[in-house]
């Protein structure tokens, strides 16, 4: 359904920047991919095709800050591991290359579980191998064109080679294999900011197209600092909002404090890398100055709780972030580690998880700080402003339904709790993004899904075994990274770093 006008009809909504649920249901009249009226239900009388939301809850459509793209063929295959060892299994010593027809597939696995789940922003940072291929990246494109979701893409950047993302790593690593790896193709910084700037320029630009790009510095350990101000200042020219992966973890901090000389967030403070529309991604292990610095500049620290957990990285002080005004959007991060990029889940897990942090109850998350994040936090980080995330008029028709006639919204309390503690996508049946329907009575409307996955389930009876093949390939270097893991654990880190991780016994690590 692609009418300009469309009437919604007969739903409760979760309206406004403050999320409240208007008791009886409404109507909402969308009109040129905004919503145009709100009104009691049975009351806007309008020449446009209607879609009834009877028995269903309105929702503002959710945004995940940032995925991967390429691990969806790697979901569930890796458990219990720390990020730095983790990592080299997702870019593998040996590379698995796909066909472009595969990496449409492996992009659409995203695409259809974040539709289905009530997600209807997602940012992916997909790694584009040892070179730019522009057929490979026309068909990461055309997945989220085709299945009508909006997303901004970003390309993983980074101008250092992987070793040398790490401390003491010619100490860990044989020389034999150190060169080898530091002679491993990758593309130039020129490279990656020419097709940055020909896709903004030609149709991609995220705040004019559904389908748009980002600049996204992998993490500031992994560039130069030129790289970085070169990317600081096409980001402001192109006006494009900025992603980075930044202190995930306790070694990143003391990466920083060996590579820079402080904490990496204190860097990026000094070189003029913070401003609006940038967000840190994870910002896990951060010390008051550096968040401080966040509120200062405007920068978003995105939450990306399931991740923290699954790879053991810690529990971001988000409390802490909140009061001191720094805007929070969250993230599902890539389903290598994540397995499932349910942003439902996210939000459900970050207002679980903060309430480990302190003993005061009433700083903890609550589910409508989650949603929020999740929904008007996301809209601010990418640098939509207020026009996104939100049921209100004027603001673009971005949005899903799930239906309350379910045991999760049985009785009916309070809708916001029920929804992110309870919720995870099995209701969710309606989808609607720039003002079109994507997804109408649980079927994507773009896109024969049944189709894909049999497609991709064929595909990987070939691809199965050269996955085990790139995994194996990683032994020697799995080996070389643990040393260099334990060493810097030895590294002390700033004592007024929030705590993000328990210790065995005895306070935290
Ligand atoms: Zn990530």
């Amino acid at each position: 359904m692609s009418d300009k006008r469309i009437l919604l009809r007969g739903a409760r909504a979760l309206t406004g920047a403050g999320l409240q649920c208007s008791g009886e249901p409404v109507d909402l009249l969308v009109e040129d991919g905004r919503i145009g009226a709100i009104a009691a239900a049975g009351s806007i009388h309008a020449d446009a095709p209607a879609v009834d939301l009877s028995n269903r809850l309105l929702v503002p459509g959710l945004v995940n800050g940032h995925q991967h793209s390429h691990e969806h063929f790697q979901r569930g295959r890796t458990e219990n591991l720390p990020l730095e060892l983790w990592m080299n299994l997702v870019r593998t010593r040996t590379p698995v290359l796909l066909s472009p027809r595969q990496i449409y597939l492996r992009t659409m696995i995203g695409a259809i579980e974040s539709l289905r789940t009530g997600c209807t922003t997602l940012v992916d940072d997909t790694a584009v191998g040892g070179s730019i291929d522009r057929e490979r990246i026309e068909a990461v494109m055309q997945a989220y064109e085709d299945s009508g979701i909006r997303a901004l893409v970003g390309f993983s950047m980074m101008d250092r080679p992987v070793i040398d993302n790490f401390p003491f790593a010619d100490e860990s690593f044989p020389a034999a294999l150190a060169a080898e790896l530091r002679a491993a193709p990758r593309p130039s910084s020129q490279d990656y900011l020419g097709l940055v700037t020909d896709l903004a320029r030609n149709g991609h630009h995220p705040h004019q197209s559904r389908v748009g790009v980002l600049m996204s510095p992998s993490a500031p350990q992994r560039c130069s600092e030129a790289f970085l101000l070169e990317i600081r200042r096409l980001a402001d020219e192109l006006c494009l909002p900025v992603i980075t992966h930044v202190q995930e973890t306790r070694l990143q901090v003391v990466t920083g404090q060996l590579f820079f000389g402080s904490p990496i967030v204190e860097y990026l403070d000094r070189i003029g890398f913070l401003k609006p529309a940038t967000s840190l991604i994870h910002a896990v292990w951060l010390n008051p100055r550096e968040i401080e610095a966040l509120a200062r500049s405007g920068a978003s620290a995105q939450h990306n709780p399931w991740s923290n957990l699954t790879l053991g990285s810690g529990v971001q002080p988000v409390r802490e972030l909140l009061e001191a005004g720094v805007n929070v959007s969250m993230g599902s991060d890539g389903s290598c580690s994540t397995v499932t990029l349910n942003m439902l889940n996210v939000l459900g897990t970050a207002a679980g998880v903060a309430k480990l942090r302190g003993n005061d109850p009433t700083r903890w998350l609550s589910a409508r700080e989650a949603l929020s994040a999740g929904t008007q936090g996301g809209a601010r980080a990418l640098g939509f402003g207020e026009s996104l995330g939100v049921i209100e008029v004027g603001a673009r028709a971005d949005l899903f339904a799930c239906r309350t006639d379910t045991v999760t919204f049985s009785p009916f309390n309070d809708p916001v709790r029920q929804l992110v503690y309870a919720e995870r996508g099995a209701g969710v049946d309606f989808s609607m993004v720039e003002g079109r329907v994507v997804m109408r009575e649980g079927r994507l409307c773009g896109i024969d899904e049944a189709a894909i996955l049999k497609e991709i389930e064929h595909e990987f009876l070939e691809l199965s075994a050269r996955f085990d093949e790139a995994e194996a390939s990683v032994a020697p270097v799995l080996a070389a990274v643990e040393l260099l893991y334990r060493r810097s654990l030895q590294v002390g880190i700033a004592a007024d770093t929030y705590p993000a991780r328990l210790a065995d016994r005895g306070g935290c690590a």
